[in-house]
């Protein structure tokens, strides 16, 4: 793929917007950057534009006006097919409905998001189990999304978004539906990927998540109206 960047920004926005058909502006004029390895949350209000940042930076949907780079790739310059393949491989994601296959074991449900990647059935299932295990569910492979608790199905949407090791993992109100005990479960569940190297981001509309986390980025409007790093010793990652 071609349109690869200088530096080491996972995402990288310049000067995005995003207006629906109909007209609402989602997303106006943000630039900023993400580097490897950063653990960021976004907060604001509802309709402030968060999903539509996420969705952005997911390669889920194309800016209107301005340009997104996602690991690298500037997503205009690559076919749909290539979309696709960057976005399978290169991004995790976590919703807040845990969005897993009714029916289908959880180790399938895992296995399945290695399915783009080529990766060959026996080793997409070896693969799986690992990341189950990662997320503390080696003892529930074999289970169905309807015999696990809400904490376990985001812990199974989490081990199924980090399986193919992606360079960013989204999550969208991942504790969103979860109560409070579930929802620090997977909070530290991200915070150990992180620790792990992964570079993650979170949207949340609980203040003390946000408030835990390096950086965060406030919305307003559809604008970034704060950035805020919580370490002062330093600046931002090189
Ligand atoms: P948040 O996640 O912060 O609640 P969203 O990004 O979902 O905010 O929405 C921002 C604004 O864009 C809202 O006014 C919302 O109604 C509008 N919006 C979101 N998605 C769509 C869409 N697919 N079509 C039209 N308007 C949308
Ligand atoms: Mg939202």
């Amino acid at each position: 793929m071609n349109g690869r960047s200088a530096g080491d920004a996972v995402v990288e926005f310049d000067a995005v917007s995003k207006t629906y058909p109909g007209g609402v502006a989602a997303v106006r004029d943000v630039s900023l950057r993400i580097e490897r390895g950063e653990l960021v949350a976004i907060v604001g209000p509802s309709g402030s534009g968060k999903s539509s940042m996420l969705n952005l930076m997911g390669s889920l949907d194309r800016p209107t006006a301005g340009r997104v780079l996602v690991d690298g790739h500037d997503v205009a310059s690559l076919t749909d097919r290539e979309v696709s393949a960057l976005r399978a491989t290169r991004i995790g994601f976590v919703f807040q409905q845990f969005h897993l296959a009714v029916g289908v074991p959880v180790l399938d449900s895992v296995a399945d998001g290695l399915l783009y990647a080529g990766v060959p059935m026996r080793r997409r299932r070896a693969k799986a189990a690992a990341a189950l295990a990662r997320v503390g569910l080696d003892h529930r492979v074999h289970h169905l999304p309807h015999q696990l608790s809400g904490g376990e199905r985001q812990r199974v949407a989490v081990a199924r978004a980090v399986v193919g090791e992606p360079a960013v993992l989204l999550a969208d109100e991942p504790t969103g539906n979860l109560d409070s005990a579930s929802g620090a479960a997977v909070l530290a569940l991200l915070r150990e990927l992180h620790t792990a190297g992964t570079t993650v981001v979170i949207i949340t509309h609980d203040r003390e998540i946000a408030a835990a986390l390096p950086r965060r980025i406030d919305m307003r409007d559809g604008r970034v109206v704060a950035d805020t790093t919580a370490s002062t010793a330093i600046g931002a990652p090189r």
